[in-house]
């Protein structure tokens, strides 16, 4: 059993009746309800003190998940070093959808994590490219998702170390939907389902994936990370 913490920007579904009707009680609320079985779960949102990431918090979370779209500007700075430097130290870091422009990814990738969208309601078909990796465990061929948003290619981030799903869209694109990084001692799985105006995270098979991811990017033991001027081990 992990502790997650799940971190959700919270303002659409408080703005929006359009949204708050598909997540009456916020996407972190959703969220948490497809992990709260196997994990200690709780949630975070922008508009708490310190977002509601204290030291505290960040000290004792396993893995964290990211939502967020329309105030990435409004995260301050020192959050962002504090979770950058918990993903070094190994924390797990599960990004989610239009997360992919969150100011903690970008500082994590280096890039522009730019991409091509297109708010149109489309099926999109979210391919497993790898199917023995432990993010795909009890997967189907593909997840059909009748109802997206579009994301295309080119998706502006350092090549995955190992890439998981791969979607293909209604009108044509494709898109690297499951991507896995290292950072220092920590995972980071990007994963883009999740728009704020359909009910993707209670589809069963993407909480499946929320579900594996969350196992994939929980720290392990490791070994010390120790840097800096060393003596000599023999004389
Ligand atoms: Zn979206």
């Amino acid at each position: 059993m992990a502790t997650v913490t799940i971190w959700n920007e919270y303002r659409h579904e408080r703005e929006d009746d359009e949204v708050a009707a598909v997540y009456p009680d916020g996407i972190h609320a959703t969220l948490a309800d497809a992990l709260e079985a196997d994990h200690d779960v709780r949630t975070a949102t922008l508009d708490e003190p310190e977002h509601g990431l204290t030291d505290e918090v960040l000290e004792s979370t396993d893995v964290l998940l990211w939502w967020g779209h329309r105030a990435h500007d409004e995260v301050a700075d020192d959050v962002v070093d504090r979770v950058q430097e918990r993903v070094l130290e190994g924390m797990g870091l599960l990004v989610l959808h239009s997360a992919h422009f969150s100011k903690v990814f970008k500082r994590l990738m280096g890039t522009t994590c730019n991409l091509q969208w297109r708010e149109s309601g489309e099926t999109e078909r979210l391919w497993v490219v790898d199917p023995g990796h432990p993010i795909a465990d009890g997967l189907e061929e593909y997840v059909e998702l009748p109802e997206t948003e579009m994301y295309g290619e080119p998706f502006d981030v350092p090549e995955p170390d190992r890439l998981v799903f791969t979607s293909w869209f209604e009108g044509g694109e494709v898109f690297r939907s499951g991507c896995c990084y290292r950072r220092g001692n920590g995972r980071i799985f990007y994963f883009r389902p999740g728009h704020e105006t359909y009910p993707i995270y209670e589809n069963e098979e993407i909480r499946q994936v929320l579900r594996n991811a969350v196992e994939w990017a929980t720290p392990t033991r490791g070994s010390p990370r120790t840097f800096g001027n060393r003596p000599r081990d023999e004389p």
